[in-house]
């Protein structure tokens, strides 16, 4: 009996060879490499921050140079598949911008190198396999749980390395006599790779961002096909797709770093290219005096949700993932504002190799710096799509007057210094719901009245102010001029200068008084522009508000 009778005793109908794979799946471009990147995430539920981090690098690495960005489905771990997962990865690569070339989504193939779906390749795995039981570097194991956690127990009783290698790779060292005839008594078995490796030695391994690293050899016959679904595990799965799709730079989070022994190993025996490789830093964030991961079950920010939610523009969300990926980024954006990040030339020396520090309350500045740029008009349209999804009361709102919404926007944006007080659409309704009668009305509004709070003198000054000074028609110099005449005549000094020095002369001044007009009109003590919002109310609902003090 041979590795051969083994193999076809395993994979009985995979005819197919690892040959006729190369063929099915050649270079990309005859002459020389064409850069291949990819985004593979397990459909797992939701988006991880990290997932997007990974995908901008990979989208511009692919993008510097010409070359292709597809997505590939892991859905090998089963148990943990959950349905909607697809549609949000999908959604949030096109939410960002960030589209592969090649894909399979909703039925729709694009791209030669597919299936894209890692359970849809099980006959592409399984003639791999087929090829290293055939040259005796893998074998059927017939271990159960139990004996595996036996194995463990005893090594870390021992203080020993724990795995599956060496003298402990029990199934190993069976003959093919005694493997061919467990499989024919129907006993489950998975199939090991069978490692070469010394974990003594000690090899060069080079990632593109860490830099030339020494790694311990493989040894361990780690599993590269389950036993129950017969699908492959993660280290197979990735050497054959990166390998038959022709990818040139694997992107990944560092915690596969630890595994890379494991499929340099597996590259060599097949005698397959390497592809280059750069493990991403962990995103870290600061909590009190201490950094640590951002993590999935404490940080609502681990997960794109939370971004979509709040409704933050995708140009914030980007910019500020872009400087926790080239320390390089921030400088070349001031000096090539109207560049997007499209036109930056990823280096993966300008990157953090120990960790990347993401912070929200940068996020929050770059997002006002991003939304202040906006017209009112294109805020408007932002806003409006985002409350349709997210926001039952602000897109009443705006469908109840969209004109007056643009020109609530509007105030204090287009000038030289525009407001930057919006960081994300959620905040818009906090921001201007006293511009809306019914709001106003219904809410029990609570009047931040500051310096003065007596209600006659606060009735003295809105009563004078209505009767003598408000002009619906006045412009802004003129509306000005007169709230000083109204501070000259109610004994408050119009000029704050003025009133520093003899503060004992006045009752207050022009700022005391333009706040009672302020909180009146809008309940708060800080708002944009008042004469713009008086403007925008027109006299009759002016003085309706006024009125509503008395
Ligand atoms: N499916 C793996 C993960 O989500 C992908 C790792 C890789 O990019 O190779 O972590």
């Amino acid at each position: 009996m041979t590795n051969k009778d083994l193999a076809n005793l395993i994979f009985p109908n995979i005819n197919k060879t690892v040959d006729d794979y190369e063929k099915m799946y050649p270079l990309r471009d005859k002459d020389k490499e064409k850069t291949v990147t990819r985004f593979a995430p397990s459909p797992t539920g939701y988006v991880h921050i990290g997932g997007i981090y990974q995908t901008i690098i990979d989208y511009l690495i692919a993008h510097n140079n010409n070359g292709v960005f597809f997505l590939r489905i892991e859905d090998t771990d089963q148990k943990r598949e959950v349905k909607e997962a697809i549609d949000l990865i999908k959604s949030a690569l096109n939410y960002y911008d960030l589209k592969p070339t090649e894909y399979e989504l909703d039925g729709e193939v694009v791209g030669n190198y597919g299936p894209y779906v890692q359970s849809k390749r099980k006959e592409i795995y399984h003639a791999f396999i087929k090829h290293l039981i055939e040259i005796g570097r893998a074998y059927p194991c017939f271990c159960t749980k139990e004996n595996l956690d036996e194995l463990r127990d005893m090594q870390e009783k021992k203080k020993q390395r724990t795995g599956y290698y060496g003298r402990y790779a029990k199934c190993r060292v069976l003959s093919i006599e005694e493997q061919i005839s467990k499989i024919k008594a129907g006993e489950t078995y998975a199939i090991r790779f069978k490692s070469n490796g010394d974990f003594e030695q000690k090899f060069e391994f080079n990632d593109l961002v860490k830099g030339r690293l020494e790694l311990s050899e493989n040894d361990e016959d780690f599993v590269i096909m389950k036993s129950d679904n017969l699908l492959p595990t993660y280290h197979f799965a990735h050497v054959v797709d990166d390998h038959l799709m022709r990818t040139t730079h694997v992107i990944r989070g560092e915690e596969w770093l630890s595994s890379a022994p494991k499929h340099v190993e597996l590259f060599n025996s097949f005698g397959f290219k390497l592809p280059y490789y750069i493990h991403t830093p962990l995103i870290i964030k600061k909590e009190g005096n201490s950094i640590r991961k951002i993590s999935k079950r404490k940080d609502p920010e681990a997960s794109m949700n939370y971004y979509n939610e709040l409704g933050y523009p995708k140009e914030a969300v980007i910019e500020s993932l872009m400087t926790i990926i080239n320390s390089n980024y921030e400088e070349w954006h001031t000096e090539n504002p109207d560049k997007t990040f499209l036109d930056f030339e990823y280096n993966p020396s300008k990157m953090s190799s120990s960790g990347a520090l993401y912070d929200l309350e940068k996020l929050n500045n770059i997002s006002k710096e991003i939304i202040s740029k906006f017209t009112a008009k294109e805020l408007f349209e932002r806003s409006y799509e985002w409350s349709k999804e997210y926001s039952d009361s602000l897109k009443k709102l705006i469908e109840y007057n969209k004109e007056y919404y643009i020109n609530i926007l509007d105030i204090e944006r287009n000038q030289e210094k525009p407001r930057k007080d919006i960081a994300y659409y959620k905040m818009i309704e906090e921001f201007i719901w006293y511009m809306y009668d019914e709001k106003f009305e219904l809410n029990s509004v609570e009047y931040e009245w500051k310096n003065i709070t007596d209600k006659n003198e606060i009735n003295n000054i809105l009563n004078t102010y209505i009767s003598e000074f408000y002009n619906e028609a006045d412009d802004k110099d003129t509306w000005f001029n007169k709230v000083k005449e109204l501070c000259d005549k109610l004994g408050y000094a119009s000029n704050i200068k003025e009133y520093k020095q003899n503060p004992e002369k006045y009752k207050g001044n022009i700022s005391d008084v333009s706040t009672v007009i302020r909180v009146a009109i809008t309940s708060k003590s800080n708002t944009p522009d008042l004469y713009q919002i008086i403007k925008l109310f027109g006299k009759e609902r002016t003085i309706k508000r006024i009125n509503l003090i008395k």
